[in-house]
């Protein structure tokens, strides 16, 4: 018995609940994969790829281990390199410096905006002559200022690639995440709003050069059984999990719109209390997304930002309710051994220190939502912190 299962009254996700919503689909297609022997690079991978491809409107999908190797693999097949500068932020988690290390980069952090994305107006300000490549981290399932940060790259002729780890299905402008620059890299992880029964990850990319450099990089180089053209890695989606993220892929658009409708009941429900509340988009329902759509956000979490950070946390765990600090309450620009270059941190030092992540997940009831709603209200009740919205 997992106690993480009935320990909470509200637990930050529930991934129990969701396994028992599809458990028969998701236990005979792991039955037939196993009576097939279908392991590696079998048809389940190449149907989920297809998915992946309509659904993002990218030209290939390229399944892949993680979301880590995703940003590793574009990292190499962009040809970033030792001595090379990659701009991107602290506020992420640390897989996207990562990559940028194992290629011999230097990871540029520069800060957020108020949105807990990158600050678009502090990118030229980090440009040097060995910058070649920006990663934009779509943090919480919203997109960054995605017109400012192609502008830029294309001023200073620099790469662009989307860590969309948290975004499947987030748009901007009527285009998807992960669309943008020249590869969207984009993970399951059980915590991701589609995640499989481990890890998993994919990449999408309109460059039929760059795919194939994906799918030769993810397989050992190997062209055909006979011909390998160049090192690579053991880097692939397993069947397994493909077949598992076909059948969870099916619910994934009512799941999304859960998310969003959850948010909106936060929003609504926390309002006067004096607490800051996540962006929003301009609410486009799905049916009308398209260019006039500004954003459409996916809430892969929901960040309120409190003044009380620690006592607001303990408060909740003593209701039953299960929280995050998504990713604090210290920056990795403050990790010593990190090799890093760090360009203003301000807001990024003071954000973390306020963030807290709701529990946001598709199976949440409405009964969940408001008793996180209340005991929010009864924790700045008891310490006296209530305050009028226009005060
Ligand atoms: C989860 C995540 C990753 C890493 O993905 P894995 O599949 O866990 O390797 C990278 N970047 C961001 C922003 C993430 O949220």
């Amino acid at each position: 018995m997992n106690n993480q299962i009935t320990k909470w009254t509200v637990p930050y996700i529930d991934l129990n609940t969701q396994f028992l919503n599809q458990e028969q689909e998701i236990l005979s297609e792991i039955k037939r994969i196993l009576e097939e022997g279908a392991f590696i690079l079998r048809p389940a991978v190449a149907e989920f790829e297809e998915s992946i491809a309509s659904l993002t409107g990218a030209k290939h999908a390229i399944g892949l281990n993680s979301g880590t190797d995703a940003l590793i693999l574009s990292v190499l097949a962009a040809g970033v390199g030792p001595g090379d500068e990659v701009i991107t932020v602290s506020h992420t988690h640390v897989a996207t410096l990562a990559a940028v290390h194992h290629a011999g980069a230097i990871p540029v952090l520069i800060d957020i905006g108020e949105d807990f994305n990158m600050d678009p107006d502090e990118i030229e300000a980090a440009i040097t002559s060995r910058t070649k490549a920006i990663i934009p981290v779509h943090l919480n399932g919203r997109v960054c200022d995605m017109d400012v940060i192609l502008e830029i790259a294309d001023k200073h002729d620099l790469i662009v690639i989307e860590d969309s780890a948290q975004a499947l299905g987030a748009y901007y402008r009527g285009k998807a995440a992960g669309t943008f620059g020249i590869a969207g890299c984009f993970s399951t992880h059980p915590m991701k709003n589609l995640g499989c029964a481990g890890d998993g990850g994919f990449v999408v990319t309109d460059d039929d050069d760059l795919a194939e450099r994906f799918r030769l990089l993810r397989n050992h180089g190997q062209k055909s059984r006979q011909e390998i053209v160049l090192y690579g890695y053991s880097s692939r989606l397993d069947n397994l999990q493909a077949a598992i993220l076909n059948v969870k892929l099916k619910r994934l658009p009512q799941w999304l719109e859960r998310r969003r409708d959850i948010a909106k009941q936060y929003s609504a429900g926390l309002a006067d209390l004096p607490i800051k509340l996540p962006p929003r988009d301009n609410e486009a329902p799905i049916a009308t997304r398209g260019a006039e759509a500004m954003r459409h956000d996916v809430f892969s979490s929901y960040v309120i930002q409190t003044e009380h950070q620690a006592e607001l946390v303990d408060y909740l765990v003593s209701k039953g309710i299960e929280t995050f600090v998504h990713f604090g309450p210290t920056t990795l620009a403050d990790a010593p051994n990190l090799q890093k270059r760090l360009h203003g941190m301000t807001r990024t030092r003071e954000t973390v220190t306020r963030i807290l992540s709701l529990p946001i997940y598709p199976e949440m009831t409405d009964e969940q939502i408001q008793l996180v709603i209340s005991a929010i209200h009864q924790f700045h009740h008891e310490n006296g912190l209530e305050r009028h919205r226009d005060v």
